[in-house]
């Protein structure tokens, strides 16, 4: 029993070192569970938007904590063991029309599954990947060729370019 016990705490401890490992790889912070009292949280009227990279967005919630904003973003549906890449990318441009719109740099924002809080940290390097996806994005706009990003049978089937897109997987 005693072993047993060790060797689920060694692979959980094997898990939690992969998945950081794999995370840093990325460059993305991985969020750091956190509670939040979601009384506090202050629906947002209308989307904010930054001319300058032609962005715009709403965030579900704000909530303001010792004088900063920090926008909520709230996902259905299954909790992962860390946000998906595509949730820490929104959450990061919600921090940046933050920014823009209030003057104010938020030190993290959230991500607020089904049963589990996430602090996505907006450091200076989630920022600059952000600017360098919209860059991206804003050259791939006129573009008539661009080749799919991921392999992601599922992502496809509730695309909603589905019916016009000529690479969807099954
Ligand atoms: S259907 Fe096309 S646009 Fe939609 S997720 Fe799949 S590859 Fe991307």
């Amino acid at each position: 029993m005693l072993y047993l016990a060790l060797f689920l705490i060694f692979l959980a401890i094997l898990f939690f070192w992969q998945s950081n490992r794999q995370r840093r790889q990325a460059g993305l912070p991985g969020g750091r569970i956190i509670y939040t009292d979601t009384r506090a949280w202050g629906e947002v009227e209308k989307p904010f938007f930054y001319s300058e990279m032609g962005l715009t967005g709403k965030p579900d919630y704000l909530v303001e904590q010792n004088g900063r904003i920090i926008p909520v973003e709230v996902k259905s549906g299954r909790t992962p063991e860390v946000p998906y890449d595509s949730h820490i990318f929104q959450v990061a441009a919600y921090c940046l029309l933050v920014e823009k719109t209030f003057g104010k740099r938020p030190p993290y924002g959230i991500i607020h599954y089904s049963n589990r809080d996430f602090a996505v940290d907006y450091t200076p390097e989630l920022e600059s990947a952000l600017l360098d996806q919209l860059a991206e994005m804003r050259r791939d706009e006129y573009r008539t060729d661009v080749a799919r990003s991921h392999e992601d049978a599922v992502r496809c089937r509730r695309c909603g370019f589905r019916k016009v897109c000529d690479q969807k997987l099954a």
